[in-house]
């Protein structure tokens, strides 16, 4: 999707996107609802991704199950602005939010370039068996390899 007819993810900065804009740059990937740990103590500490997704997550419909009141329903979902692009360095490197914070080009199979989001799969949420959040699951017997 080209909108007016140009690659505003190019031509704007990330504070500059409309509304519309800002939701599209999303690839839907999923990976920033994977459960992830850190050393409460030590900010510094590496931040470790699993496979556990958020309870919120609609696995068969890949997205959210309740965008609208994310932030009210899961403590924790965190609200990714322009301003605090920056500062989400847990987030994986393909997104595409990351990507352009750093002024990087959006990979050809983005829903932007593509047209599609069939290209998504093979990166996002659903490459990695991903298991669903319960009460007594146990994150560190999920924990994955993730370039972050
Ligand atoms: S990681 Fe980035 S591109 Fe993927 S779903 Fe989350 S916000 Fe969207
Ligand atoms: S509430 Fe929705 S958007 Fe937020 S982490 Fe959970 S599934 Fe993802």
């Amino acid at each position: 999707m080209i909108m007016n007819g140009t690659r505003f993810w190019e031509t704007k900065q990330l504070n500059e996107f409309s509304h519309d804009e800002w939701e599209s740059l999303c690839d839907g990937c999923g990976l920033c609802c994977l459960h992830k740990l850190q050393d409460e103590d030590d900010d510094n500490a590496p931040v470790l991704m699993t496979r556990v997704v958020c309870h919120c997550y609609d696995l068969s419909a890949t997205q959210c199950s309740d965008y609208t009141n994310r932030h009210i329903k899961v403590r924790g979902c965190t609200a990714l602005t322009a301003a605090r692009a920056g500062e989400f360095d847990w987030l994986p490197v393909t997104c595409a939010y990351r990507l352009r914070h750093h002024n990087l080009p959006l990979p050809s199979w983005h829903p932007l370039i593509s047209g599609s989001k069939e290209g998504v799969r093979r990166y996002g949420l659903h490459a990695l068996n991903p298991v669903m959040e319960t009460e007594d699951i146990d994150l560190e017997d999920y924990l994955i390899q993730i370039e972050t």
